[in-house]
């Protein structure tokens, strides 16, 4: 597919948002000989070096504070970064008819080559990006990965060539701005109520993810969740080929696990594509992820052996129910991601349903005032003991405490030493907090680096202790 391109010398734009993808844009806009402005609400003086650099080596203006009406009224192209919502721009300017307004994801796609893959959904968006990544990359299909997930899209523009599949993962608020963004191979795995503070409706929400196949043709593939009521029901409207996935039964036409097997049937004929004994990752959720990418594999053109070798070699992405190490025959998992008691509720059912033993669970950060309830059966029946960190421990220890042994840690040194204490022999440590980390931590990626660096501690003085 040859990149479309689009006008950019002599134009007006203005950029919304200096972070990472703000940036590419400007800078990309300028080297093309468009007049640029560079905005975001932040104040100038916390902007990131590269942004700010952007003036003297671009000659990007750079605009803190509020948006001045003047600027939009001589602006004829406004792009909007992934993590600036489209209403910051007043309707009157995106409906303008001299002006044109789209974000990020949509001027890359102008200029990509080669063919896209784009990945949406509430949850699974990065390990399935990532795993159809490692799919195409095994199978020797020329692979580039990013999205938002850390690489502009406009970087992969840039880097691309007629041969290569990118892999994009796509967020609803990337979404709403596309225009003719058109997908090859689309996937959006599920949608449930997700980011309602930033959508008034579930439906508008929806609606966003919907996007990805709008533009779509029958030469297209639409790979969607039978399990999932919202992606179940699209099927019908899409121009696309649309290949199904479930994890809860049979399909006649589609990807679906069978006890162990993952299977694909097409027509009279059924493939085993491989084991979920196989894989390393955990979880049925994990499960639906594989299922998706596999789809998505198959109709890149990857052979079904390497498939299966790639998937079977995938580890779970950093800080997503990652194995850490097991540490005199006690497992002991990080799940710094599970922000939320939703997550952990999934990352305790992953591993209650695939191990035997019992699960020493650390809990607790910067609580969201989510009742903490759902987890209660699972604390009672598997949690041989709940170890609590951070801010919203005592309202966690009212809540979830009487129901199994409970103490509390107050680092997270402590609470890796008082964890593999309390476990036996086939149990499994999971840091799993359900909390937001910023109490203690930056963000999630550092309390889960602190978790894992504990467990190697803990790891090298008992094998010191040992030797010695
Ligand atoms: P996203 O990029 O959409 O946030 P991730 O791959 O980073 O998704 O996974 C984040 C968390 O979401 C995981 O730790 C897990 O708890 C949960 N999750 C992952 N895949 C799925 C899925 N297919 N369905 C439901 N929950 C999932």
């Amino acid at each position: 597919m040859p990149a479309s391109g689009m006008e950019i010398e002599g134009r007006k734009a203005l950029v919304l948002g200096a972070g990472k993808s703000g940036v590419a844009s400007a800078a990309f806009l300028a080297l093309r000989g468009a007049v640029v402005a560079l905005h975001d609400k932040k104040p100038l003086a916390e902007w990131s070096e590269e942004a700010r650099s952007l003036k003297t080596t671009h000659n990007v203006g750079l605009i803190d504070g509020n948006i001045p009406s003047w600027l939009l009224d001589q602006i004829d192209l406004v792009i909007i970064s992934p993590g600036v919502p489209k209403s910051v721009v007043p309707a009157r300017y995106v409906d303008r008819k001299d002006g044109e307004v789209i974000g990020e994801v949509e001027l890359a796609y102008r200029f990509l080559k080669g063919r896209l893959v784009g990945i949406t959904g509430s949850n699974g968006k990065t390990t399935t990006t990532s795993l159809v990544g490692a799919i195409l990359k095994n199978a020797g299909i020329e692979t580039q990965v990013g999205g938002n997930i850390g690489v502009p899209l406009l970087s992969l523009a840039e880097s691309s060539t007629d041969d290569c599949w990118t892999v994009a993962e796509l967020s609803s608020f990337q979404l709403e701005t596309i225009v003719d963004l058109r997908p090859n191979v689309g996937i959006c795995l599920n949608v449930t109520p997700n980011h309602m503070d930033r959508y008034d409706l579930f439906t508008d929400y929806a609606a966003a993810k919907h996007r990805l196949f709008e533009n779509q043709t029958p030469e297209d593939v639409a790979i969607l969740n039978a399990d999932d009521e919202v992606t179940a029901s699209w099927a019908k409207g899409l121009k696309a080929h649309t290949v199904f996935f479930s994890t809860s039964g049979e399909l006649d036409e589609g990807l679906f696990l069978r006890g162990d097997e993952l299977v694909s049937r097409s027509g009279n004929s059924e493939k085993v594509l491989g084991l979920r004994s196989g894989m390393k990752l955990r979880g049925i959720h994990n499960v639906q992820n594989v299922l998706a990418a596999m789809a998505a594999g198959l109709a890149c053109g990857a052979d079904p052996e390497s498939m299966r070798e790639a998937v079977n070699g995938f580890n779970a992405v950093e800080h997503r129910l990652e194995f850490v190490a097991a540490i005199g025959g006690i497992d002991f998992y990080n799940d710094s991601k599970a922000t939320s008691v939703d997550a952990t509720l999934k990352a305790l059912e992953a591993i209650a349903g695939e191990s035997k033993g019992q699960i020493v669970l650390i809990l607790g950060g910067l609580g969201k005032n989510a009742p903490y309830a759902p987890l209660a059966d699972l604390v009672a029946s598997r949690v041989r003991t709940l170890v609590l960190i951070g801010e919203d421990a005592a309202n966690i220890d009212e809540q979830l405490g009487g129901l199994t042994e409970t103490v509390r840690a107050d680092s997270m040194a402590d609470a890796v030493r008082v964890s593999f204490e309390a476990a036996r022999e086939g149990d499994t440590v999971l840091l799993a907090p359900a909390c937001a980390s910023f109490d203690m931590y930056k963000g999630f990626e550092e309390r889960g680096d602190d978790f894992k660096n504990e467990v190697a501690r803990l790891g090298v003085s008992l094998a010191e202790g040992s030797a010695g």
